[in-house]
């Protein structure tokens, strides 16, 4: 098996960003998640930006895009310049899409669910040769893999890679259906906003190694990751708007902002310099610690 050596942008000015899917409002697990990424950028000098990944709507609540970036301020996580929404980027989605169809990387498929359910998901390459005259029925369109494992040195994990053959298969970009899958926009936006540096949930730590290929083939540079262990609820899952995690109480800002920093085993302030927000932030930016983050994702709150 080869690993695949990534390039990794670092001498560029910090840039780190927040990307919330709005599903519903923020929990104390997407606190952690902001908080985290905000304190990296901050403790780097670096710009923090915020993008809202509305991308789906059917999965999305339309009261949670108003929400968060409220739920954000009312932490004092202000983001730099204007935030940016997926749903207003498809231009950008089409021409990431058409620079890879021309360099001949994509191919059309037509399998269905079922077809690949068959396989646990995983595409078989049976449309390989399909042009999209000979596909004339609606479908996909398919990032081929080939056989490598596709690694990188995580800062809180370490070394993390798979092999995208066995694991992922041939990547949908562009479903059957219209949208643009979530992995070329993530990458798309990521590259145009110049973000440098990604600290994000570990539920995302696998797709990472997809992503960087991704990135390899619209000749990006790879940004560097941080992934952070997840809070658990009682019954082990990550909490979220299905397993009815609650949204963040507005009226305990400060508490929630040092659950999230004692989360993560950082230093706490001196309780003198814990009645406003801004405090904490100013206390935990100086006193950020990444060696601290825990790797036990079993955090229960
Ligand atoms: N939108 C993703 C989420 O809310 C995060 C994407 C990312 O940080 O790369 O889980």
């Amino acid at each position: 098996m080869r690993l695949r050596a990534v390039n990794l942008l670092t001498e560029k000015p910090y840039t780190g960003r927040f990307a919330p899917t709005p599903t519903g409002p923020l929990h104390q697990g997407s606190l952690v998640a902001a908080l985290a990424s905000y304190l990296d950028a901050h403790h780097h000098h670096g710009k923090w930006l915020l993008r809202m990944e509305d991308l789906d709507p059917p999965r999305e609540d339309k009261a949670a895009r108003e929400l968060i970036p409220q739920q954000l301020l009312a932490h004092d996580l202000k983001w730099h310049g204007d935030m940016e929404y997926q749903s207003h980027n498809g231009q950008r989605y089409g021409d990431a899409l058409a620079q890879l169809k021309h360099s001949q990387l994509l191919f059309p498929c037509t399998c269905s669910r079922k077809m690949l359910a068959q396989h646990s998901g995983l595409h078989q390459g049976n449309c390989h040769s399909l042009t999209a005259q000979q596909a004339d029925t609606p479908h996909a369109w398919r990032l081929p893999v080939n056989d490598e494992t596709w690694s990188f040195q995580d800062q809180v994990y370490g070394d993390y890679g798979h092999n995208l053959l066995t694991t992922v298969g041939d990547q949908v970009l562009k479903r059957k259906d219209g949208p643009y899958a979530y992995q070329l926009a993530v990458v798309v936006d990521d590259e145009h906003a110049g973000i440098n540096h990604v600290v994000r949930g570990l539920d995302l730590l696998d797709n990472t190694p997809r992503q960087l290929y991704l990135m390899a083939c619209l000749n990006y540079d790879a940004p560097r990751y941080l992934h952070l262990p997840l809070i658990l609820n009682p019954q082990g899952q990550k909490l979220s708007k299905q397993n009815q995690a609650r949204a963040l109480d507005l009226t305990t800002t400060q508490q929630n902002l040092l659950d999230a920093l004692r989360f993560l085993n950082q230093p706490l302030p001196p309780t003198e310099l814990t009645r406003h927000n801004q405090q904490i932030l100013n206390w935990a930016i100086t006193h950020w610690s990444v060696p601290s983050i825990p790797t036990s994702q079993a955090g229960l709150i």
